[in-house]
C-alpha cells in the first residue's frame, strides 16, 4: 500500500509508481478514502527491491506492509479514518437503521409505499425492499425486476436512499442505473467471489455502498472481513458489515443469532458494523431484543424488516416484519441504548 505525502498522486507520479510496480509483475490500485487515496500494490508486493524504490520516492510518504489477508479493511489501514455517509448520517456518529419489507409485492405497490412512509416516520434513514429474492423453495416467488420502479418511486416520496439485494451480475447495472444507494449481498452470496469482485468494479468510483451479509455457513471472523476486502479491493471501501445469523443451532430461532460477534469484528477492522436481528431470529416478537442486543454489543446500525400490514407481506415478512408501531418503537429503545452506550463508554 502506497501512501502518499499529498491528498493524491499527480498523473506523472501515478504513471511512474505503476511503471515501477509493472517491473515486478504489480499493478496499482486507486482506493479513494476520506482523507486521501491510497494505492494498493496489487500482485506479490513482498520484493524488497521493489518497495525500496518505492520508498525513494520523494513524494511517498511510506509503503505500508500489513500483514494481513485484509489489507484495506484491517483497522490498522489507513482507511481506518474513512467515514460513511448515508441517509444523513455518519455511521459511527448516531445509529444508522435500515427498514422496510423484505420483498416488494408488484402486485401491490401501494403496501411498499405505505411501509416505506411508516419506515420514515419511525425515524429509519434509509428503506429496504427486496426486488430479486433468494429463496429456499424454488417454487416460490423469487421477485420481479418491475419492482425497482416502485423501490424508486418508494425513495423519491419518502427522500430516503434505498437499499436492495443483488444476487447475480445483471442485476448491478439495473440497480445503479436506477438509483439504488445501497447494494446488498445476500448471505447465500457472501462467499460468492465472483460476485464480489463484480460489484466491487461496478460502485468503485461511484458513491455507492454495500451492504455485505454474514454467510449462514462462514466460520472464523476473518473470512467475512475478507468477503469484503473483495469488493474493497476494487477502490470503493463504502462497506457495511451485516451480522445475520448463522446455521441454526437454537431450536426455535430461524437462525442462530451472531450479534455478539461484533466486538470481534471491531477488533480487527475499521467497517461499520448493521446487524440484522430479523432474519437472526426469524419471528417478529424476538426482534426487538435482538435488535437491542446488538446495539448492546456495540452495532453502529440496525437492519430491519418492517411492514404497514406484515400479514399482507410476501416472502419473509408475514413471520418476521415489525409492524409501524413495532418498528418505531424498536428504533426508539435501541437509540436510547445506543446514547447510553456512548456515555457509558465515554466515561
Ligand atoms: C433479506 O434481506 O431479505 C434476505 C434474504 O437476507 P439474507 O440474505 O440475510 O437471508
Ligand atoms: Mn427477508
Amino acid at each position: 500500500m502506497i501512501l502518499p505525502k499529498s491528498n493524491r498522486l499527480t498523473p506523472a507520479q501515478l504513471a511512474e509508481v505503476t511503471g515501477i510496480v509493472a517491473e515486478f509483475g504489480c499493478t496499482i490500485q486507486p482506493i479513494i478514502g476520506a482523507l486521501r487515496t491510497i494505492y494498493a500494490i496489487v500482485g506479490d508486493e513482498r520484493d524488497d527491491l521493489m518497495i525500496n524504490r518505492l520508498e525513494g520516492l520523494d513524494y511517498v510518504e511510506r509503503i505500508d506492509r500489513i500483514q494481513s489477508p485484509f489489507k484495506l479493511m484491517d483497522k490498522r489501514s489507513d482507511l481506518a479514518s474513512h467515514r460513511i455517509r448515508l441517509g444523513g448520517v455518519t455511521l459511527g456518529e448516531e445509529l444508522f437503521v435500515i427498514a422496510g419489507p423484505c420483498t416488494i409485492d408488484p402486485k401491490n405497490p401501494n403496501y411498499f409505499y405505505e411501509s416505506a412512509a411508516a419506515v420514515k416516520e419511525a425515524g429509519a434513514q434509509m428503506i429496504r425492499g427486496g426486488v430479486w429474492k433468494p429463496r429456499t423453495n424454488p417454487y416460490t416467488f423469487q421477485g420481479d425486476t418491475r419492482s425497482m420502479d416502485i423501490l424508486l418511486e418508494g425513495s423519491r416520496r419518502t427522500g430516503l436512499p434505498v437499499d436492495t439485494e443483488v444476487m447475480e451480475e445483471a442485476h448491478i447495472g439495473v440497480a445503479l442505473e436506477a438509483g439504488v444507494t445501497c447494494l446488498q449481498v445476500g448471505a447465500r452470496n457472501a462467499l460468492n467471489y465472483s460476485l464480489l469482485r463484480a460489484i466491487g468494479r461496478a460502485v468503485a468510483g461511484r458513491e455507492t455502498a454495500v451492504l455485505l451479509k454474514r454467510s449462514i455457513h462462514m466460520g472464523p471472523v476473518n473470512e467475512f472481513i475478507s468477503a469484503a476486502e473483495y469488493i474493497a479491493a476494487f477502490g470503493n471501501p463504502n462497506i457495511l458489515l451485516c451480522p445475520r445469523g448463522t446455521a441454526p443451532g437454537l431450536d426455535g430461532y430461524r437462525n442462530h443469532p451472531d450479534e455478539s460477534i461484533t466486538p470481534l469484528l471491531k477488533e480487527k477492522t475499521w467497517a461499520p458494523v448493521v446487524v440484522d436481528p430479523s432474519h437472526s431470529v426469524g419471528k417478529a416478537a424476538y426482534v426487538p431484543a435482538s435488535a437491542l442486543a446488538a446495539v448492546a454489543y456495540g452495532a453502529d446500525g440496525l437492519c430491519l424488516e418492517a411492514h404497514v400490514s406484515p400479514s399482507h407481506g410476501i416472502g419473509d415478512d408475514p413471520k418476521q416484519a415489525l409492524t409501524p408501531e413495532g418498528l418505531a418503537e424498536t428504533i426508539r429503545q435501541a437509540r436510547a441504548l445506543w446514547r447510553l452506550r456512548r456515555g457509558l463508554t465515554a466515561g
